[in-house]
């Protein structure tokens, strides 16, 4: 099958990751048959610096032409870059939120995966860790506290500011539906979290979320108050597979769930609309402290490009395929610097290496 790729270099680290996911995504063309094909789009600050925009219609128009885009990172050093100095409209995280919305990216995945080989980097005590834990965080992108109504005034004389927090049961039902899919494609476990006990809106979703999983027979559900997610995951995050949660809530606990796994270098993301399309793109941002020494840790791309096999072009084997050469490489000694510990530096059986070359030893373990 032909593939047709949208890119984002962007900024900083963004070009040098970028090229190892393409590098890898290539390989998986040449073993399993399948072409892909690429097309540049300008976003962030180097679309500024050309067109005097973080995104412009064409490139807007450019990313809805394919059939999913593959990001590595916007933005600068927001204290030296003249960037910064635009109004906000028009700076680089600008051009991101434009896409978001013009793409109507509702559904925001972030996995949560810690590979045995990097177990030092996580946290949590080995007893809690065990044999590792991998999960997805599923959270509503578009919806709920961060797009409500705001205001901040002088009532009866007391300055008061209000949030509000909305959700109709259409915009819960497409991310469930979501959800249950993405858990049919995994362990097949959904885990609900919302604050029902307090809650109208949460109330609202966890009724759609029933009447959604009535349709998943052979997915299961269970429903969590936030409060204790929070706590079960740094208590026990191996009983996690999906959890499935409303914009902020998803906010605070996909952050928590990625910390516990480690380095910023290693985490994936993806955000979906309720086609096929998604955007995926790397956890961490252009990282300008690295920019350029070719030291950047590609792995998070490379994982994002997996995702984009798995779930915009349904391509499982090809997805697995990925990340089982992430593995192996991680599994041979290959480190990046991000995720080097300071007492592996200079052991036997651990080596050191740079993003060109941790994209190449990814890409030759691709196997059939
Ligand atoms: P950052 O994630 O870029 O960097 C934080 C730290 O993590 C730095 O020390 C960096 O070197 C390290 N790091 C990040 N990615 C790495 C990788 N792949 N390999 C090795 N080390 C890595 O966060 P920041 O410094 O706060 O932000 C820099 C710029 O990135 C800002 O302009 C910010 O707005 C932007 N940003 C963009 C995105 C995005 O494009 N989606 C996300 C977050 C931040």
């Amino acid at each position: 099958m032909e593939y047709q790729v949208g890119v984002i270099s962007g900024d900083g680290i963004g070009p040098e990751i970028v090229r190892e996911a393409k590098k890898v995504l290539d390989k998986v063309g040449e073993i399993y048959g399948h072409a892909f094909s690429y097309d540049e789009i300008l976003m962030g600050g180097i679309s500024i610096d050309k067109t005097g925009e973080p995104l412009t219609e064409a490139a807007i128009a450019q990313a809805k032409a394919a059939d999913a885009v593959l990001m590595g990172s916007i933005g600068g050093n927001a204290s030296t870059s003249p960037w910064y100095q635009l109004p906000p409209h028009l700076r680089p995280e600008a051009g991101l939120l434009k896409l978001r919305k013009s793409l109507n990216l509702f559904a925001n995945l972030r996995p949560a995966y810690l590979y045995e080989e990097l177990k030092e980097a996580c946290p949590l005590r080995e007893d809690i860790i065990g044999d590792g834990f991998d999960m997805m965080i599923m959270r509503e992108l578009t919806g709920g506290l961060y797009f409500g109504n705001r205001v901040t005034e002088a009532r009866d004389g007391v300055m008061t500011a209000e949030d509000t927090l909305t959700y109709n049961e259409n915009e819960i039902r497409r991310i469930a539906i979501r959800g249950f899919d993405i858990a049919r494609k995994r362990r097949k476990k959904v885990t609900s979290v919302d604050k029902a006990n307090v809650l109208d809106s949460s109330r609202l979703w966890r009724k759609v979320v029933e009447e959604v999983a009535a349709g998943y027979p052979d997915v299961s559900l269970e429903h969590m108050l936030v409060d204790n997610c929070a706590m079960q995951l740094v208590k026990d995050p191996k009983q996690f597979d999906v959890i499935l949660t409303e914009n902020m809530f998803g906010d605070i606990l996909s952050d928590e769930a990625s910390m516990v796994t480690g380095s910023i270098g290693m985490l994936s993301s993806a955000s979906l609309n309720d086609t096929k399309f998604g955007l995926y793109e790397p956890s961490g941002g252009s990282a300008p402290d690295i920019a350029g020494q070719g030291i950047a840790n590609p792995i998070a791309t490379i994982l994002s490009a997996a995702m984009m096999l798995r779930y915009s072009f349904d391509l499982d084997r090809e997805a697995d395929a990925v990340e089982e050469a992430v593995r192996q490489a991680l599994k041979e000694g290959y480190r990046t610097a991000d995720i080097m510990p300071q007492e592996e530096a200079g052991k036997a059986g651990v080596t050191q290496v740079g993003t060109a070359e941790m994209g190449s030893l990814i890409a030759e373990r691709v196997k059939k």
